[in-house]
């Protein structure tokens, strides 16, 4: 940490101080390893425990990870288990640590022989292994002309999460690049993110209370299965057990949480807008809602309203396909409980062409009755503060993008598309701007954006751009197809710093930290030295001191000390005790109450970048019902049924990178283990099914206008009738390009949401038998 920083850091003091903190982390005894006989086999020595963070998705669940030393000094992972009260991974002290299967998955990859193992360039068109020194200098020399011959504003920043969080001090300050793809708002789920950002609960702030909830709606939503084990998942379970609190799912599929539900509400596809309005029509009809919190604390009711009373259930259950008494049911009951009642929504009902209003009416029931940051209902975060780069930086460099208009806004081209108003540029827009010549170069690290959109078009645009730059640890379509391959050393081989994250039980900021568990295996790096080396030979190649920014600090941990000295702690500090995370701050509920500034806002027409989009949308900017097709596919005599591509806690490209063992079980789950098939399936209804002459273990084609591909069927009553799903990230374009099962994006055609840009994964399609099995 450099001293003037030390001396300026502020005194939050955290409020947990550690049990037994003398114990050295890295090398307390272990002799725990309960599950990983591979492990066991695989090295003799001496076992260590250390801490980890996983990142196989965005949360920081805290690791304790077995180490095996060898004679020679060699460690190897041998166990993973979670760690209890971890905020994230138990639901909170005492009810145990564990990973969800994705976040055991590190194991595997730690020591993953089919990583990227040593860095390459495309020399005569082939990649070819190069020493790091080379590979840096060149990085340098590309970069240096690429911006000499394209200019930087054209070099698109794709970099997902990471340990840490320069990225875009490198990027967009350092090189001057104004264009980021964003992933959570443009591929994951956009109008959740920022329908709740603008209406008053935050743009990541939409996970309920559950421990204490008494009404929970899994609406699109599998939190227990796709955060098994982990604090959603308990969460939910301890609000049953010990509340007796209902539980309602809302999905076209029969998934693990609607089977564990009091209800499952199988909606037609696309019509979740429509369902939330009749919801807010008998609430509001039957004087059900909060009227002191929405007198006081809200804005646009009567607008809410008006767009209520035109969905009564009756019209609502021709649209969903449901009862009417079924939806008068479910209203009433979430108003009774309100504010004891909290809606889990994400990805489900955000991936599609009118996710934007779909988003804005589920949230608008929330403050109809108000269950904002009350006990049980959907409490707004707060995050541990933590300094910005721009507070540790002691050098003064330039940044080169704060002046730069991302292309979007600039060129005429892209004039009909009202989401620059409000995420600029979309994942879906991407191959467009690279043929208009506005996008040249890509840096893409730890992604495969040809798994998220309009995947053929995006190889294409891949194959025209001047410089593709890939920082990954797995070879995939990206870095298969790229010109420089930086290998990234995976979680377990880095020092990482995650400073708290929605879904964590809410009463505290927290941050976790971890050193290293291993050094990195092979010839890879951590992500941050790999920035500083990059930035180092710029400032050869280029003479210009910016580059040299990162100088002040001597390792990552300098740099996550800086950081962390706005709480007061490095990451010695969290590292060394029993645990590896800090419980920060205590916040209560009710945050808005005297609070003159909070407002829920129903209607966004006091939001202008919403109002200028929505009214180039042609949608109005309260709550409204938007019918499937209006953006996106509709279906059609050729394409009838309902595509839509999930996730699932087995999904084997976790983190874009593969998992044979989750292969497997997932090949399990669908009882389909003993074929010779490890890809993923199409599910579909007997219905449908049968009309089709297809059976459980046939191949199957699906063909959209655009695209078509073969995947095993899996027939199963779980499908709602007119609806199929396939799993996301196999095939080709994919990370086991030679493996079965389909990359289902090559059927996508560019269809999103026109607010954020979210990617629609809504596609209509036909299903054939293929022949054979
Ligand atoms: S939920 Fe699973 S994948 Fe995500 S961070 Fe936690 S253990 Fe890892």
């Amino acid at each position: 940490m450099s001293k003037g920083l030390r001396d300026r850091a502020s005194l939050t003091r955290r409020t947990l101080l550690k049990a037994g903190g003398a114990a050295a982390g890295a090398a307390a005894l272990g002799g725990c390893l309960s599950s990983s006989e591979d492990g066991e086999d695989q090295v003799s020595g001496e076992v260590l425990t250390a801490f980890g963070n996983c990142w196989m998705c965005s949360h920081n669940c805290g690791q304790k990870a077995y180490v095996r030393e060898d004679s020679s000094g060699k460690k190897t992972v041998v166990n993973l288990t979670g760690v209890d009260g971890h905020p994230r991974g138990s639901a909170g002290e005492g009810t145990e640590g564990t990973l969800c299967p994705k976040g055991l998955g590190q194991l595997d990859k730690t020591h993953d022989p089919k990583r990227i193992q040593e860095p390459h360039i495309r020399k005569n068109g082939e990649l070819q292994k190069v020493e790091w020194e080379e590979a840096f200098q060149y990085t340098a020399e590309r970069l240096a002309t690429f911006k000499e011959e394209n200019g930087s504003e054209t070099f698109l920043d794709a970099t997902s999460w990471a340990e840490t969080s320069i990225f875009s001090t490198v990027w967009r300050e350092l090189y001057g690049t104004p264009e980021r793809i964003s992933r959570g708002i443009h591929v994951c789920a956009g109008p959740t993110f920022v329908s709740g950002g603008m209406m008053g609960v935050g743009s990541n702030n939409r996970v309920p209370d559950y421990q204490n909830s008494e009404y929970i709606i899994a609406w699109g939503r599998n939190q227990l299965n796709s955060f098994a084990g982990q604090f959603e998942a308990k969460g939910t379970l301890e609000a049953i057990e010990k509340n007796g609190a209902t539980l309602v799912t809302i999905d076209p599929q029969h998934t693990i949480t609607a089977e564990k539900s009091d209800k499952w509400l199988p909606i037609k596809p696309r019509t979740d807008g429509a369902l939330a309005l009749a919801m807010a029509n008998v609430i509001i009809e039957e004087d059900r809602y909060d009227e002191d919190f929405v007198e006081n604390y809200t804005h646009g009711f009567d607008a809410y309203a008006e767009a209520a009373a035109d969905m009564p259930p009756e019209r609502a259950a021709d649209i969903t396909g449901l009862d009417a008494e079924d939806i008068r049911k479910v209203a009433r009951g979430f108003a009774e409980a309100a504010p004891q009642a909290g809606i889990s929504v994400w990805t489900g009902t955000a991936q599609v062409g009118n996710g934007w209003k779909a988003t804005q009416n589920i949230t608008a029931l929330n403050g109809l009755v108000g269950n904002i940051d009350r006990p049980g209902g959907l409490r707004l975060w707060k995050y541990a503060s933590t300094a910005s780069f721009g507070e540790v930086c002691e050098q003064d460099y330039t940044n080169r993008a704060e002046f730069k208009e991302p292309a979007i806004n600039k060129y005429d081209e892209y004039s009909d598309y009202p989401v620059r108003h409000i995420t600029g540029i979309a994942h879906n827009l991407v191959p467009e701007m690279v043929e208009n010549g506005h996008i040249n170069g890509i840096v893409v690290h730890h992604d495969d954006p040809l798994k998220d959109g309009n995947a053929d078009a995006w190889v294409e645009a891949l194959d025209a751009m001047d410089l593709v730059l890939s920082i990954d640890a797995y070879w995939n379509g990206v870095s298969r197809n790229a010109d420089i391959v930086l290998p990234e050393a995976t979680q377990l081989e880095k020092d990482t710093l995650g400073t708290g994250n929605w879904s964590a039980y809410p009463k505290h900021t927290w941050v976790t930290g971890s050193k290293a568990a291993v050094d990195p295996q092979w010839n890879t790096k951590p992500d941050f030295d790999i920035l500083v080396g990059i930035a180092d030979a710029m400032a050869e190649e280029t003479g210009n001191d910016d580059w040299t920014v990162f100088e002040q600090w001597d390792t990552h941990e300098d740099f996550i000390d800086d950081e962390l000295s706005a709480i007061d702690l490095t990451l010695e500090d969290i590292d060394s005790g029993e645990v590896n995370y800090e419980l920060v701050d205590e916040f209560e509920y009710e945050s808005w109450e005297g609070d003159d500034h909070y407002t829920f806002n129903f209607d966004l027409d006091q939001v202008p970048p919403f109002a200028q989009a929505a009214e180039e949308a042609d949608m109005d900017t309260a709550p409204e019902w938007i019918p499937p097709g209006t953006y996106g596919d509709e279906l059609s005599e050729d394409y009838p049924l309902e595509f839509y591509d999930v996730r699932s806690v087995f999904f084997s490209h976790a983190s874009n990178q593969p998992q044979e063992r989750l292969r497997d079980q997932f090949a399990k789950r669908n009882e389909l283990a003993d074929e010779d098939y490890r890809g993923n399936y199409l599910h579909i209804n007997p219905e449908d099914a049968d009309k089709r002459g297809i059976s459980s273990g046939d191949m199957v084609t699906v063909e959209s206008e655009t695209g078509s591909g073969e995947l095993m069927a899996v027939v199963s009553e779980r499908a709602r009738p007119g609806f199929v799903t396939a799993e996301y990230g196999f095939g080709e374009t994919s990370a086991t390009p030679d493996g079965e099962g389909m990359n289902t994006m090559t059927l996508h055609h560019k269809q999103m949401d026109p607010i954020t840009g979210q990617v629609d994964r809504h596609i209509a399609v036909e299903v054939t038998s293929s022949g054979g099995d």
